[in-house]
């Protein structure tokens, strides 16, 4: 990594973010009085070590909690090293039934075959779900600083929670919106439920507001509308396609959602869509 990519940007008072490779994900780092809390973990417990070592080098303070924004696997393999260090890892209530329907069975599979996903050096990870689970909003204060956690419907999973420092105006939304690329559709997501869900959030956020997603840039509640949008013609084709009897294979996918979206991705849009209508 070069050293100017081995920086983190303050996107609201005493709030910093850092896009780490592979898969650009987003770390943010709240830091209080007497410590830091660190959103999401990234892919396995080296990232996740050198998270730690990071943000003790840059803010020399503690690192006091963790927060999972949603269940996968960019988010939450380096958890355990955080639990390793004592540290409380904050997440959705339902990402232990996640990890058991979705995240461990493509560990194991990919832990017994490496080849089968060659980019990901999963072989030292040990799942670990986060030790303080949330099932409604709840607000904290780790470092002497103030969190709010917002678990937001099923959408891009049915484990993502909204992370919002109210004194900075800043808000960690996870994959429910992204900006370098589009949002994406599998391992267990609600293309049909999603655009109200992200509406249902983004109802909470100031227009000021910073919103930092799971990967991209820092974005406004504006560009979330804007997202929200698309993920509405995308739950409409689905429900078009699916009332007039076609297959998730063979339904005509329209020019103007392969625009935004690669085809697999809205291929597997339409077959978690069909799967509860
Ligand atoms: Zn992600």
């Amino acid at each position: 990594m070069t050293s100017d990519a081995n920086r983190w940007d303050e996107v609201g008072d005493g709030v910093f973010v850092r896009r780490y490779e592979p898969v650009d994900v987003s770390v943010g780092a709240i830091v209080g009085p007497t410590g830091v809390t660190v959103i999401d973990t990234r892919n396995n417990p080296e990232e996740g070590d050198e998270i730690l070592r990071d943000v003790v080098e840059r803010f020399r303070k503690p690192v006091v909690a963790a927060i999972n924004t949603h269940a996968h696997y960019d988010h939450t393999f380096g958890n355990e090293r955080f639990a390793a260090h004592g540290v409380g890892i904050y997440g959705h209530v339902l990402i232990p039934r996640h990890f058991e329907q979705h995240e461990a069975p493509r560990l194991a599979a990919v832990q017994a075959d490496p080849t089968r996903e060659p980019d990901k050096h999963w072989a030292g990870v040990h799942l670990t779900p986060p030790t303080i689970l949330v099932d409604a909003p709840l607000t904290i204060d780790p470092g002497e600083r103030m969190i709010e956690l917002l678990p937001i419907e099923a959408g891009h999973t049915d484990t993502d929670l909204a992370v919002h420092v109210p004194d900075a105006g800043v808000w960690f939304l996870g994959d429910v919106l992204e900006e370098s690329g589009p949002p994406m559709f599998g391992s267990g997501s609600f293309p049909l439920e999603w655009p109200a869900a992200l509406r249902s959030v983004l109802g909470r956020v100031g227009e000021e507001d910073v919103i930092v997603p799971g990967h991209g840039a820092p974005v406004d509640r504006a560009f979330g509308e804007r997202q929200a949008g698309q993920l509405e013609a995308v739950a409409e084709f689905v429900r078009r396609a699916h009332a007039s009897g076609e297959t998730a294979d063979a339904a005509r996918v329209p020019e103007e959602l392969l625009a935004v979206w690669p085809e697999a991705q809205l291929r597997s849009a339409l077959r978690a869509g069909f799967a509860t209508l």
